[in-house]
């Protein structure tokens, strides 16, 4: 779930990229990439491009998400200590 995949049809060269959602590559090969998983008529005619790990860019955007809420907070905080005095 940490990676990313992305795999070939080597019969209509179309590329999928690992997804929760199945995705097909249209062709009489009838690739099928869920998750991390392909299959395919013909698994000899897939190739794995690539796998690279997923995590790095979701932490900085859940480290961002975290930034804004914070500042939010603090924001809320201050103008309820205005609204007090
Ligand atoms: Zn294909």
């Amino acid at each position: 779930m940490e990676r990313e995949y992305i795999f070939r049809c080597k019969v209509c060269n179309k590329q999928l990229v690992s997804a929760p959602k199945i995705q097909v590559c249209g062709c009489s090969n009838r690739m099928e990439v869920c998750d991390n998983k392909v299959t395919a008529n013909d698994l000899d005619k897939i190739e794995m491009i690539n796998a690279y790990p997923r995590k790095k860019k979701k932490n900085v955007l859940a480290n961002n998400d975290l930034l804004w809420q914070e500042s939010r907070k603090r924001r809320k905080i201050k103008k309820l200590d205005f609204e007090i005095r």
